[in-house]
């Protein structure tokens, strides 16, 4: 599988390619809401996952594979947490070298107390770290985390970057029914914003299979409490289900499992992408999936959704 995907459509940052610097799930939280299930098992070990020149080389031939204007932004981003790759800073200084393209991070922070990973990310152009709690009771409810990053790790290391970034610094919180819309939860997080002023905070709802089946988006109401609350510099972003770039692979089942792999996708919106490659193939193409038994349909929302099969989700009801 390559480490390097897309462009794909991002609300946030356009048209994105995706590198992806870890193995499949390899994660220090097991969030409730992780579109890609379950993290079985947690890990917090940070090395080099995959040889740094191979993702480097992968990311040039996909620079040449594009014309100027196709790709937005460089994410990191993907199946896991990319902070866990120990040469991230080295690759993104490598890429800044070799493209005017800006780089982003998407991480959920939990590292940024180590002042090297802090240092790995200072040359990226924008770092998106997650806060979805404002104490460490529903930090552990939540995000699930590997038990040494402890809730005063995590906010240690939001303001310690904080105060050494230059580049944009956009917090991501994800809004869960019942855990974090209630006034005093939003509060709490709130007061930890203050202390961390964030260019922007993106307001991300469950809409994706989440790893625990209870888990909700909230009502319009408690977006709107959620927005009033967090602050002017706050507003929802959902994730853009547009057209997905399904060339470069030697199949289109190929090319549809890697997308899968970074995260589930809506079966209406895969059997148009389909169609747009291979017109009136989209059946065959899905079935000749589900013969393979790589992926798995996950019903949620009333909607459903195809996932890798290895992703474990739950179907407990509460
Ligand atoms: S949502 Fe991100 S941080 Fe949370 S478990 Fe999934 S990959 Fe890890």
């Amino acid at each position: 599988m390559s480490t390097v995907f897309g462009p794909v459509p991002s609300r946030r940052l356009g048209q994105s390619l995706g590198i992806d610097p870890i193995p499949a799930k390899t994660c220090n939280w097991n969030c409730v809401y992780c579109q890609l299930g379950r993290t079985v098992p947690l890990i917090n070990e940070r090395k080099e996952y995959i040889p740094r020149p191979e993702i480097l080389a992968e990311l040039q031939d996909a620079l040449k594979a594009h014309r100027a204007g196709e790709i937005d932004w460089i994410t990191f981003v993907g199946s896991g947490e990319p902070t866990l790759h120990s040469g991230i800073g080295w690759l993104i200084r490598a890429i800044k070298q070799i493209t005017p393209i800006p780089v982003a991070v998407i991480t959920n922070g939990s590292l940024l107390y180590l002042e090297e990973v802090r240092r790995d990310l200072l040359a990226a152009d924008a770092v998106l770290p997650t806060l979805d709690a404002g104490n460490g009771q529903l930090y552990r409810k939540i995000n699930r985390p590997w038990p040494e990053i402890t809730f005063e790790r995590l906010l240690d290391g939001l303001k310690s970057f904080s105060r050494e970034y230059q580049g944009k610094l956009w917090v991501e919180v994800m809004l869960i029914e019942g855990l974090n819309d209630p006034p005093q939860a939003l509060i709490e997080i709130t007061e930890i914003l203050k202390e961390i002023h964030p260019d922007q905070v993106h307001i991300n709802l469950p809409t994706r299979p989440p790893a625990e089946a209870w888990v909700k988006a909230p009502s319009q109401e408690g977006v709107l409490r959620a927005i009033s609350i967090l602050g002017e510099i706050a507003h929802p972003v959902s994730p853009a289900e547009g057209s997905f770039d399904l060339s470069g692979h030697a199949s289109i089942e190929e090319a549809i499992l890697d997308i899968l792999t970074r995260h589930p996708v809506e079966e209406k919106v895969l059997q148009q992408n389909i169609d747009r490659y291979v017109p009136g193939q989209a059946g065959q193409v899905l079935q000749n999936l589900l013969e393979s038994g790589q992926v798995q349909i996950v019903e949620r929302f009333g909607d459903r959704f195809w996932s890798i099969a290895r992703a474990v989700y739950s179907d407990k009801k509460v």
